[in-house]
């Protein structure tokens, strides 16, 4: 039972490194390509995989040729992913990611098969939902496919774990399944439509996502950590200090963590006391998955 259930977005990423974004019309010639695997739902099962949790992953990828080599990818991380299926007629899943020497990104997603993911292959996997202590869902796969997920996770006592990134309106039902909601500073300002900026706005901030249905919630601050709210109580846990290189991935760094530890009996509280630290080893090298730390690392902040 100790096992992470993840369904989520299997992703190609092309990062294109350029001197300058082109404009409509113009070609720029001198860029500099580099291939990652990515989508959240991938990112973060092979986090909690390199974190010592039993993962097993629920996606779909294209007929394109892309697809094999992100499953392969997964499973040398150590996550089970034969649930996978290519999907006919489709693309996998990219992202192309345009970075400039600024270091501004801009980001164009082609969701793909991911798309494809349906309500019931989430109820063909029931079983194995069962068998995993919690589940783990973001928002770059249809949206009642996630519903149903959570309600499968909730009838067979599965606790499920939703980060809501990208942000979308979700009603009170899903909210009402979710130990805890995940969501940054920004998907939180979303939800409760005022914003939310630093410690003390998340600290204000997390038992209102309480009171809009979730069970318990989470809310992470980059450099400065994070806070939750369970129960009647909310706690901050800051960050450690670190060299940062790269913060991409760091949220799904943390959420893998979070899973891992919840998954082996952990509180919430300590959970994201781990999970934090989980995130700041994440950015301190480069890449999504290129990045993400082993149980010696999180342990050495
Ligand atoms: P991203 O979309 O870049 O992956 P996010 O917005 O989902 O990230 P963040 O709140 O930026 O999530 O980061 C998640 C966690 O990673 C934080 O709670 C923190 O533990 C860690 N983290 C992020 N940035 C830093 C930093 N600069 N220094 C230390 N820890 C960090």
């Amino acid at each position: 039972m100790a096992g992470v259930f993840v369904m989520g977005s299997i992703n190609q990423d092309f990062v294109l490194r350029v001197e300058r974004r082109p404009g409509p019309g113009e070609t720029v010639t001198d860029a500099e390509l580099s291939l990652h695997p990515g989508g959240k739902g991938a990112n973060q099962a092979a986090a909690a995989a390199l974190l010592g949790a039993e993962v097993t992953f629920l996606g779909r990828v294209g007929d394109d040729g892309l697809g094999e080599p992100l499953v392969r990818n997964l499973e040398e991380k150590g996550a089970d992913a034969s649930l996978v299926e290519r999907v006919p007629g489709r693309s996998t899943g990219a992202a192309f990611i345009t970075v400039t020497p600024d270091g501004e990104n801009a980001i164009t997603v082609a969701p793909g098969a991911n798309r494809a993911l349906s309500p019931r292959d989430v109820e063909a996997a029931r079983e194995r939902i069962a068998a995993c202590r919690v589940l783990v869902a973001q928002m770059e796969i249809p949206r009642e496919t996630v519903l149903r997920g959570a309600r499968v996770a909730s009838e067979v006592d599965t606790r499920v774990l939703l980060n809501l990134a990208p942000p979308f309106r979700v009603s009170r039902e899903l909210l009402s399944l979710l130990d805890p909601l995940v969501v940054n500073e920004h998907e939180a300002a979303f939800l409760l439509e005022e914003p939310v900026e630093g410690v003390e706005g998340a600290l204000a901030a997390a038992p209102k996502l309480r009171r809009l249905g979730a069970r318990s919630a989470v809310i992470t601050l980059g450099a400065a950590g994070a806070v939750v709210a369970d129960g009647e109580s909310v706690a901050h846990f800051p960050a450690p200090e670190v060299e940062v290189v790269d913060t991409t991935g760091a949220g799904d760094a943390f959420v893998g963590a979070l899973a891992t530890r919840l998954a082996a009996g952990e509180a919430l509280k300590e959970a994201v006391s781990y999970a934090v630290r989980a995130g700041a080893a994440a950015v301190t090298s480069e890449g999504a998955q290129g990045a993400l730390p082993t149980p010696e690392v999180v342990e050495r902040l």
